[in-house]
């Protein structure tokens, strides 16, 4: 009889098994093997057969799963019948809920009890002994559901597959190319007969052959798997450093920007003194013109009131022996100069001379932050000259370009070229730019053999050019004439 490919432990706990394999991702029943058996989707997701014919529209079947449209042609047969969930029903079931299996040999309500490997039937206790009494079915493995729910793996629920023309067990293959299917001892006989080219093998022999195959691209697959894995965490790590290289170009312009506030706030603060200095020189100016004047007032208002005074009194002689006296100070007070002019007024003012208009225009342009889009494979770095020659300039066109190949027209600061000489050393060379979409390498080759030119930011290489120095004394090629080699001669000395 043909053995299951599968050996493996199960990995998973038998309700996520039966959550994943056993239930249609359609309607959510699980799978039987009557009407809804499940089918294959391309997509390795299933559906019940009930949902296939459902689903199928206009030639498409749309997977609830993964929302892929499958296209097939003629009917939803293409979509194979996936025997292999059979097995693992029984296996489920006898480990979730072994009371609730019934007997399917004679289709009763009795419990079953035991389970004939040979039959894939679930038997009841009366038609277990009925098995072992008939004389065909008296040498079947049959297993208790007890020890059957001890099981790791899917062996002892392995269903026998019937050729669906002839009911007899699948135990043969049709290798023929168009054919690629199992097949019964009858249909080998009848309609895939060897001498109609027909190529009949050992399922068992196939089977291994396919698992095999299967294994090694299982390896392969993986291994994606794992280039996929790497990618995302370098991906992962390249989000960080993006978001860490923005906080640390934004704590450079912090710097810098804060030595320049603080230039700026030290000339405010210079400036307000300056304001002071003259309010209170101005201010203090006036107000020991004021104290003067006061002290004038003060004497002025005393004198005319002691005179006041005097004329109040009707005593002549007392009032003739002072009159002279304060006659004296009233005259002397009424002529006496005193400061009418203030020696200060209020004339202080700003010039904002050099803090124009043009100032602010230049801070709000000053300075700027740069980005770079360039994506590597896009990088095209061209060389201007056919061939290199020891000792003469050579000249590389550097064009970058982003993700969907537009060339970068933004000067970049930081791109930096980088030669390898055929001793292995490296030197930077330089850049220029001159704003259009094309950067320049240019530079002089001391020796002879092949250089590599590397281009890259901050670090992050943007593309690579090797190329060969012929030696300056020894022009490549035999057909080159004397015309030729003068030229060549001339141009270095
Ligand atoms: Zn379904
Ligand atoms: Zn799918
Ligand atoms: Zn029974
Ligand atoms: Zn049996
Ligand atoms: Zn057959
Ligand atoms: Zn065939």
């Amino acid at each position: 009889m043909a053995e299951q490919a599968f050996k493996g432990t199960l990995t998973l706990t038998t309700s996520q098994l039966k959550q994943k394999f056993l239930c249609c991702s359609g309607c959510s029943n699980e799978y039987d093997d009557v009407e809804n058996f499940a089918r294959l989707l391309p997509c390795l997701h299933s559906l019940c057969n009930q949902c296939v014919h459902n689903l199928a529209k206009d030639g498409a079947l749309p997977c609830p799963e993964c929302e892929q449209k499958h296209e097939f042609k003629g009917d939803v047969a293409s979509f194979p019948r996936d025997n292999t969930r059979q097995d693992l029903m029984d296996f489920v079931r006898v480990k979730l809920a072994p009371g609730a299996i019934i007997c399917q040999s004679c289709r009763d309500t009795k419990q079953a009890t035991f389970r004939c490997k040979n039959c894939s039937e679930f038997l009841c206790e009366e038609c277990h002994t009925a098995h072992r009494r008939t004389n065909i079915t008296r040498g079947h493995e049959i297993l208790e559901l007890q020890s059957l729910q001890k099981k790791e793996n899917l062996d002892a629920f392995c269903h026998q597959q019937m050729c669906p023309d002839h009911n007899r067990e699948l135990e043969l293959y049709c290798n023929k190319d168009d054919c690629q299917k199992p097949i019964c001892f009858l249909c080998a006989m009848v309609t895939h007969k060897p001498d109609a080219g027909h190529d009949i093998q050992e399922i068992k022999k196939i089977s291994e052959e396919k698992t095999e195959a299967m294994r090694k691209r299982i390896d392969d697959v993986n291994m994606t798997g794992r280039e996929i894995k790497q990618i995302i965490e370098n991906i992962g790590r390249e989000v960080q450093s993006v978001r860490t290289l923005g906080k640390e170009v934004a704590t450079e312009i912090n710097n810098n920007f804060d030595h320049y506030i603080q230039t700026l706030e030290k000339r405010r603060d210079e400036l307000k003194r300056d304001v002071d200095k003259y309010v209170q020189i101005k201010a203090g100016t006036l107000e020991n013109q004021l104290r003067n004047l006061k002290q004038q007032q003060k004497r002025t208002n005393e004198a005319a009131e002691f005179a006041d005074q005097t004329l109040l009194y009707n005593n002549p002689p007392a009032f003739l022996q002072i009159q002279g006296t304060v006659v004296d100070r009233l005259d002397k007070l009424h002529n006496e100069w005193f400061d009418r002019e203030p020696h200060e007024v209020a004339t202080i003012g700003f010039s904002c001379k050099g803090l124009s208009q043009e100032f602010q225009n230049k801070v709000s342009s000053m300075a700027k932050v740069w980005s770079s889009n360039a994506y590597q494979p896009n990088t095209k770095i061209t060389p201007k000259q056919n061939d290199a020659v020891q000792d003469e300039t050579v000249t590389f066109l550097v064009v970058l370009c982003n993700y969907v190949g537009k060339p970068l027209t933004e000067d970049i600061g930081h791109l930096k070229a980088t030669l390898t000489d055929p001793n292995g050393a490296t030197v930077d060379v330089r850049v220029i730019q001159n704003g259009s979409e094309e950067s320049r390498v240019t530079f002089v080759p001391f020796y002879a053999g092949s250089y590599k030119l590397d281009v890259s930011i901050l670090d992050k290489p943007l593309g690579e050019h090797e190329f060969q120095v012929q030696p300056r004394d020894k022009p490549q090629g035999s057909n080159i004439d004397e015309s030729q080699l003068d030229g060549a001669t001339s141009t270095y000395i």
